[in-house]
């Protein structure tokens, strides 16, 4: 028997859903479940099905017990990883590299408490398209999220994930885009050649820096899905905290930072972070990893005990293996 979760992300399981007659509802830690039972059996790919159950029924968190120590041991991975530290000093100057080219207009947006992040999705997979810098295709804006550290008695834990020559900044957001040029849907890039490129902007926060104001709007929308699976929709361009000037960045090959951890990731970070006070960093800490009303202690934080605060999500640095981070611009200090 097999527990799906997120069935209309699936194609090939998708056709024969809607065929099954017969669904039912179970409760497994505190979360609602549909299983469905299907009708006749149908072939699976061997290809499909690790591919399936790895996605879809492989627990994993930042846990000790199913942290980022643990994933290898469930998700297949080469010598292409990320995140990385980008050592200036190695960075190699490239002027074929072009501005980046983004449509900044406002797009209806889902955020959703996932329970292990807040995640912003697109209605529509393909209404903001990205291309020019280091890309070879186009590519839809599909889904935006931050990491960040745990902030503890005006104490921070830095919660970036790139980090430049080992410095750390205080969070970091990921823009996630799909390669429409090749592929039909957004799952299909994800586990394809070339499917993913990902925009990172860096977050630095002290208690010097003044109230950054397009960042209260995160941290407003945060404190509207206070809980898992608590969601509004927003109204806004996914690019709205970038600086204005795009033709500054580095770029290299990875991965995504969190299962499934595929390798076909185009890394575009820009150099300079963001300022945030103090305060909205540690007003990104208010969200929870369980139900309301729930009394199960969260498994997956590195918090406080008992804590159920999503925080401290960030994957540690990975080898860089041969790969060679360029950069569009000069002058690095
Ligand atoms: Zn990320």
């Amino acid at each position: 028997m097999m527990l799906i979760r997120q069935i209309n992300k699936i194609p090939f399981v998708k056709k024969r859903y809607f065929n099954s007659k017969l669904l039912t509802s179970t409760e497994i830690d505190n979360k609602s479940y549909i299983w469905c039972f299907f009708e006749s059996h149908f072939g699976l790919h061997r290809k499909n099905f690790h591919y399936f159950h790895h996605l879809y029924t492989s627990y994993w968190d930042y846990s000790k017990e199913h942290g980022p120590d643990h994933w290898q041991e469930i998700w297949e991975f080469k010598n292409c990883q990320s995140p990385i530290d980008i050592i200036k000093q190695n960075i190699e100057y490239d002027n074929s590299l072009k501005p980046l080219e983004l449509i900044t207009k406002p797009i209806q947006i889902n955020a959703r408490n996932l329970g292990f992040n807040i995640s912003f999705l697109a209605d529509n997979f393909k209404s903001l398209v990205l291309c020019g810098g280091p890309l070879k295709y186009n590519y839809a804006f599909r889904e935006m999220h931050f990491h960040w550290g745990e902030v503890h008695k005006g104490k921070c834990n830095l919660g970036c994930e790139h980090t430049f020559d080992g410095k750390r900044f205080a969070a970091e957001l990921h823009v996630v885009h799909w390669n429409t040029d090749l592929y039909e849907t957004d799952m299909q890039a994800m586990r394809s050649k070339d499917g993913l490129t990902v925009i990172g902007l860096l977050i630095d926060a002290s208690d010097l820096y003044e109230q950054n104001k397009e960042f209260n709007f995160i941290n407003e929308t945060f404190r509207k899905v206070l809980y898992p699976n608590e969601h509004t929709i927003i109204n806004i361009s996914p690019y709205f905290l970038f600086p204005s000037c795009v033709q500054n960045y580095y770029t290299y090959s990875g991965s995504l930072t969190i299962p499934p951890l595929s390798e076909n990731v185009t890394w575009v970070l820009f150099p300079d972070p963001i300022r945030i006070s103090f305060n909205q960093l540690s007003d990104l800490s208010v969200t929870h990893s369980v139900e309301k009303n729930s009394q199960q202690k969260a498994r997956h934080l590195s918090t406080e005990a008992g804590s159920t605060i999503i925080t401290n999500n960030f994957r540690p640095i990975q080898p860089l293996n041969n790969r060679i981070v360029r950069s569009s611009f000069k002058n690095l200090i």
